[in-house]
């Protein structure tokens, strides 16, 4: 196989991996792969197929959906969840880090992973809780808008 080069260092035995846990390794998979690899970090499932229709007319969202799971328990992907519950994807590798958002101006920010192993740290020393701060989207006011009231 000549791949070598053709997809940075997470995705380039990425085929096989896949066929691995019985997916077939088809142009459309390649594509999910490809927009994957470019994306810039975080991509919701609908963005994917967009993207991914874009490249390939033909691309059916359930191959998308199905692909995105099995590269969550590869662990290529992480989901969490936007404000509104909608799962958003973690193209790895990413620094932990947690998602913030304003209830009233809709703003959102991301917590470092400073940050994040900061407020993690509070509920395992209080609680023993391992919280997975990565994963919710931590939903409130922000300093300007609480200080308009
Ligand atoms: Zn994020
Ligand atoms: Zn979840
Ligand atoms: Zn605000």
């Amino acid at each position: 196989m000549a791949s070598i080069g053709s997809l940075s260092a997470p995705w380039d035995a990425v085929g096989d991996r896949l066929r691995e846990r019985g997916l077939r390794w088809t142009p459309q998979r390649r594509t999910v792969i490809e927009v994957l690899a470019a994306a810039d970090g975080h991509v919701t499932a609908s963005e994917l197929v967009e993207r991914c229709r874009a490249r390939d007319a033909s691309t059916i969202p359930s191959t998308v959906y199905r692909t995105l799971d099995v590269l969550e328990d590869l662990g290529l992907v992480r989901h969490a969840h936007g404000a509104d519950g909608r799962e958003e994807f973690h193209v790895l590798p990413l620094e932990e880090h947690g998602h913030l958002h304003c209830a009233e101006c809709g703003a959102t920010w991301e917590i470092g992973e400073e940050r994040a192993a900061e407020v993690a740290a509070a509920f395992r020393s209080a609680d023993g809780f391992e919280v997975d701060i990565g994963h919710v989207t931590l939903v409130g006011r922000c300093r300007e808008c609480a200080s308009a009231s």
